[in-house]
Parts: structure tokens; C-alpha cells; sequence
């Protein structure tokens, strides 16, 4: 059945590349993979409870802009909700712009990291009518309904007016299951999937942690009942969904809530995989990961330079770190850890130090990043939204047009080398990876990025 006013959830195109914009970070995919954007996919549970909703994805759908344009046409919405972020708000506001000139009339929101963290210069943009804070924003429909919101968002009023909201208080987060099947959830991939399809669901919102590079970490934690996550869990096994990534920044930051999550998943018989510290890890815990069917954890190491708490109020023991990555190895459980590189502070010697931490660990795998300076993170400035080399601000690159990146991109290497070339490795990865599948997109993951890597060192030595 048809309802009132149409609403249209938008991921617009990013040119070439394949940026990745959820969960207020930003960044071009490191292979060719793309995941359900979850913003948008937990707002599509509450819009569509109260109008016609469509979701669009021209990312990896992918849609050139004249096909985007006439499917827009043919739906022809009364709002659309715009997915967009530090490294894109300039070419999203530039077709938003492009849509009225030919004719269509609408009401904005847009959403994203530049846009939750600097709200209050993104308004002030022409195509910007409306910004939510916090993604799962049931309030979002009051807007849509009647121009008028009493917290989460900041928009303009009928006369222009910026009138700006609180943001939302409590302990709790809700919002209604999210219609997962209205995303083209064939077309996602994540490297660590295990079947055709894999999907996205939170446990909570936001970090409890404080590291200052972190976009998570000014984002206020809230935990979300055990009653609507089974709902949705409930869900997803109806459509046929039963690999899923956890999403939660950092899984498991409520001991009692977790345990009853836990002891949910299992009986849904899910295989999942997601993100926690290590920290948080003991054998009680990973009996029961084991058990709900976890076949992968990242986990962050980020640094091993700011051991204990130092500048980046990272807050960890390389001990700790050792001692649980190994420890979760043991349950058979695969282990990703992160390592960034660049981190403003570390010299190479520090770097190296990092690399050849994780090349001890028993962990399974490694992800590069370079250190960007994230909208949300302490080291953030406002020129940077109007930045002019984009791949300054992206993790895939570090580009700042001296050697140093160079040795960066060469460090990367010298990392994945360290990391894999390692016969004990390649037979744990080998004897854990549950399913054809997940080895094949591991494997072309591996050497995309590699590829990547080389093209890039090849652009900045030139
Ligand atoms: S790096 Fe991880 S633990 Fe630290 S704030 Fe971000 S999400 Fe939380």
C-alpha cells in the first residue's frame, strides 16, 4: 500500500572510486568491495513505516548520472535522504543542485560524517534543507511530516531559519528493524564474507574508548535493547540472510547486554564476524563467540607506540594486546588486526616496531591503513572541508606529494610481506577459512590492494 509522501534513500555516485561513507568515516575501498551503507539502511526501518520509501545505491549498483537521474525522475520523491560525507559533499550537493535545475522539487536531509561532526557549517550549504546527528533518528520522520523536529537534527524552517536541536541524551538506542531487503543486498561484498550474501546489524552505537584519531570516539555510546536486536536477527533469518557483519565500532562494551547477544545468535544458527578490543577478551567471552557462530574478530593495534596512555589516549598493553590476539587464535577463531600507519608522532622506527608487533602475533590477518585526519578526530580543522587533494584526507592514499608518502606506501608493502610471508600463518589461515568462498575474496582482496599500492607509489615517485 501506498504512503503519503515519498521518501528516497540516497548513496550518490563518487566518480570513479568506490568511497565508503558509513558510520561517519570516509575512505576509498582498498579492493573492489562495498558493504551496505548501515546510516541508511537503519533509517529505511522507521521511514518505511511511514511513507513510500525507495533506496538507491548508484555506487554499487553502479549507475551512471543520466540512468540516476531518470530512476529519480520515475520515483519522483517529495524528500530525499542523502548518504554523504567528507571526501564527496561537494560533488552529492553538486548533483542535488543538478536535480533542481531540471525540474524536480524535494526537501534534503543529508547525513554523514562531515555532516554529524560540523553540522553547523554544513547547513549553511543551499541544497543542505535538514541534517540528522545520530543515524537511527525516528525523529527524522516528524521532520519529513511536518518541517519540525524536537532533537537529533538541525534544519531550516520554513522561513530559512536555522533552528538547531538538541542532541539526544540516554543510555539507549531504538529504532524500528531495518528493511534490509530493499538494498541490493547481492551487489555487497565484504572480503570477509562466507556466501553469496552479507549483511550489517548493530548491537550498539558509538565507543566508550577514547582514542583522539578516532571519529568513534566523539560519537556518544548508546546500547540497544536485546529485544529489538532479535527482531531484527529474527528478520533477517526470514529473508535468508545468515552472515552478517556486527558493525558495532567496538562489540561487546556491555558485559551483561552481550552475554544475553550471544546467547540470541546462537540460537539463530548466524555465522558473523566483527570488531572489538582486545581488552575485552577472556576465555568466557570467546566460548561464547565460539559458540553464536563468530568466525572473525578485528581487532585494533593500531600503534604499538602509544603503549599505555599516551598522546592518542589510545589506552593499551602491547602484553595485553600479544597475550588476547593469541588467545583468540587458540579458540579458532580468525583475527584480523588493524595497524594505521603515519600516525602523526611516530617516526619509522616506531612503525616498524608496529609491523613486526603484528607479523608475532598469531592473527590470521593484517589491514593497512594510512593515517588520515578524520572529521571527528582531534586532529580535524575546518579548512580541511574544503580541502584541495582530496587524498590527503583518505586513508587509501597519504598523499602529500613528498617522499614521505612514498616510504609510507613502501612500509605498507614491507608490512604484508612481513606479515604473510610466514608458513605457520598461510597453514592457520588455510585450516580456519571456513568456505571456498571467503578464501577466494581474501585472496583477491590481498592482491588488489597490492595492486592498488603499487599504482599509487608508482603516481608519487613519478
Ligand atoms: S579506535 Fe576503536 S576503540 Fe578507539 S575510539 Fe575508535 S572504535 Fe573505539
Amino acid at each position: 500500500m501506498l504512503k503519503g509522501k515519498k521518501v528516497l534513500l540516497l548513496n550518490p555516485p563518487a566518480g570513479d572510486e568506490m568511497v565508503i561513507k558509513d558510520q561517519y568515516c570516509s575512505f576509498t575501498s582498498k579492493g573492489n568491495y562495498y558493504w551496505i551503507p548501515i546510516d541508511l539502511l537503519i533509517l529505511s526501518g522507521d521511514l518505511s513505516r511511514n511513507f513510500t520509501i525507495e533506496v538507491i545505491d548508484a555506487i554499487v549498483e553502479p549507475l551512471g548520472e543520466d540512468e540516476l537521474v531518470c530512476r529519480i525522475k520515475t520515483f519522483s520523491p517529495d524528500h530525499i535522504v542523502i548518504l554523504s560525507s567528507l571526501l564527496t559533499h561537494k560533488i552529492d550537493r553538486e548533483f542535488i543542485a543538478k536535480l533542481k535545475e531540471r525540474g524536480l522539487t524535494f526537501k534534503t536531509t543529508f547525513l554523514g560524517d562531515i555532516f554529524y561532526f560540523k553540522s553547523e557549517v554544513m547547513i549553511n550549504y543551499d541544497e543542505v534543507d535538514s541534517i540528522v546527528y545520530e543515524y537511527p533518528a525516528p525523529e527524522l520522520s516528524d521532520y519529513i511530516l511536518a518541517g519540525q523536529a524536537k532533537e537529533n537534527m538541525v534544519f531550516k524552517d520554513e522561513f530559512g531559519e536555522i533552528v538547531t536541536t538538541q542532541k539526544r541524551g540516554g543510555r539507549y538506542v531504538s529504532y524500528s528493524t531495518p528493511r534490509h531487503e530493499l538494498f541490493p543486498l547481492r551487489k555487497y561484498s565484504v572480503p570477509f564474507m562466507i556466501g553469496d550474501v552479507v549483511s550489517s546489524i548493530l548491537t550498539n552505537f558509538g565507543c566508550t574508548y577514547t582514542c583522539n584519531y578516532c571519529p568513534a570516539s566523539s560519537v556518544e555510546y548508546r546500547q540497544r535493547t536485546t529485544e529489538e536486536f532479535e527482531e531484527e536477527l529474527s528478520y533477517l533469518k526470514s529473508i535468508g540472510v545468515s552472515n552478517l557483519w556486527i558493525r558495532d565500532f567496538t562489540f561487546g562494551l556491555d558485559p551483561k547486554a552481550t552475554n544475553t547477544i550471544l546467547e540470541i545468535i546462537k540460537r539463530y544458527n548466524i555465522s558473523w564476524f566483527g570488531l572489538t578490543r582486545a581488552e575485552r577478551i577472556n576465555d568466557r567471552f570467546l566460548i561464547k563467540l565460539r559458540e553464536s557462530g563468530c568466525y572473525l574478530l578485528m581487532i585494533g593495534v593500531d600503534t604499538v607506540k602509544d603503549s599505555s596512555i599516551g598522546s592518542l589516549k589510545r589506552k593499551q598493553r602491547t602484553d595485553v594486546l600479544r597475550g588476547n590476539i593469541n588467545k583468540v587464535a587458540e579458540y579458532k577463531i580468525l583475527v584480523l588486526v588493524h595497524l594505521i600507519l603515519g600516525i602523526p608522532g611516530e617516526t619509522i622506527i616506531d612503525m616498524v616496531r608496529s609491523i613486526h608487533f603484528c607479523a608475532s602475533t598469531k592473527a590470521s590477518f593484517i589491514s593497512i591503513n594510512f593515517f588520515s585526519k578524520r572529521s571527528g578526530s582531534s586532529y580535524f580543522d575546518n579548512e580541511s572541508i574544503n580541502f584541495t587533494n582530496r587524498k590527503t584526507l583518505d586513508s587509501l592514499y597519504f598523499e602529500n606529494g613528498d617522499k614521505g608518502s612514498c616510504l609510507l606506501v613502501f612500509l605498507n608493502l614491507y608490512a604484508l610481506f612481513i606479515f604473510y610471508l610466514r608458513p605457520l600463518r598461510i597453514l592457520r589461515i588455510l585450516s580456519n577459512v571456513k568456505t571456498r568462498r571467503l578464501l577466494v575474496n581474501i585472496l583477491k582482496t590481498g592482491f588488489l590492494h597490492i595492486l592498488k599500492l603499487v599504482r599509487i607509489n608508482r603516481k608519487i615517485s613519478q
